[in-house]
């Protein structure tokens, strides 16, 4: 079974789609989203329409920009831009799109019965994975081998090895165009693939994985999208400029 791992796409249906065009040729049978389909982008309904029209091969959760987005919480504690864009979002997204993501659940969920998701942090939707003491607190609210998460999006991978009870925690920043990971039965991963409509590590491509669960692999992928017309239908779209310059640096 292989799996294409999404996270964080933001209503950038230029990135989205220029992951369909380089899986084209590949073999995927489920799609696993790990929250935020919607907020900063202009394309709410195309990519929430997509993620619809996956049906049953589809795992999910909600992210914190879909509960808002959605009307479910209030925006009080988002920054101006990702208010104004919520706003948006809501006016804009068409009945059957609100309707799906309100029914979103919380994370986590299992993909496999090795291999769950969540949005944030396993025992927090909302908490960031960022430090080895975030890791650590995600590795234990769950005893899954593979634990995938978004929320950051930074594309990277905790390994917590445990070797006669001695246990280490390795941090990595996934970088470059195409890695491939064999998981280790000894280790323990937490793996955020990276943001497909908004990276914020710097490089503008749009981050994706495909986790072969036969092979226990996982290839990480980064493609170039034509991020300025992402950018142009913000503007056009009346939302907030800085949403779309910030997806030309990947900032
Ligand atoms: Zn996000």
């Amino acid at each position: 079974m292989r799996y294409l791992i999404l996270s964080d796409i933001h209503a950038n249906w230029e990135a989205l789609q220029a992951i369909h065009a380089h899986i084209r040729r590949k073999r995927i049978d489920r799609v696993v989203f790990l929250g935020d389909a919607v907020g900063y982008g202009a394309s709410p309904n195309q990519v929430v329409s997509w993620l619809r029209s996956l049906g049953s091969t589809l795992d999910a959760v909600r992210g914190n920009h879909d509960r808002v987005c959605a009307g479910l919480d209030s925006a009080d504690y988002f920054n101006r831009y990702a208010r104004q864009a919520a706003d948006w979002t809501l006016e804009h997204l068409d009945e059957r799109n609100l309707e799906f993501l309100k029914s979103l659940p919380e994370g986590p969920l299992d993909v496999t019965s090795w291999a769950a998701l969540c949005h944030g942090s396993s025992v927090d939707e909302d908490a960031y994975v960022f430090s080895a003491y975030d890791a650590k607190m995600a590795f234990a609210g769950l005893d899954h081998h593979v634990i995938f998460f978004g929320h950051t999006h930074v594309p990277s991978l905790f390994i917590l090895r445990d070797e006669n009870g001695n246990q280490t925690l390795k941090v990595q920043l996934l970088t470059g165009r195409r890695l491939v990971l064999d998981l280790e039965p000894e280790c323990r991963y937490l793996i955020n693939p990276g943001s497909v409509g908004q990276p914020r590590d710097r490089d503008p491509r749009a981050a994706f994985a495909i986790l072969d669960a036969d092979q226990r692999r996982i290839y990480f992928y980064r493609v170039a999208y034509r991020a300025s017309v992402a950018r142009r239908r913000i503007v056009a779209a009346g939302l907030p400029p800085v949403l779309g310059d910030r997806l030309l640096y990947g900032a």
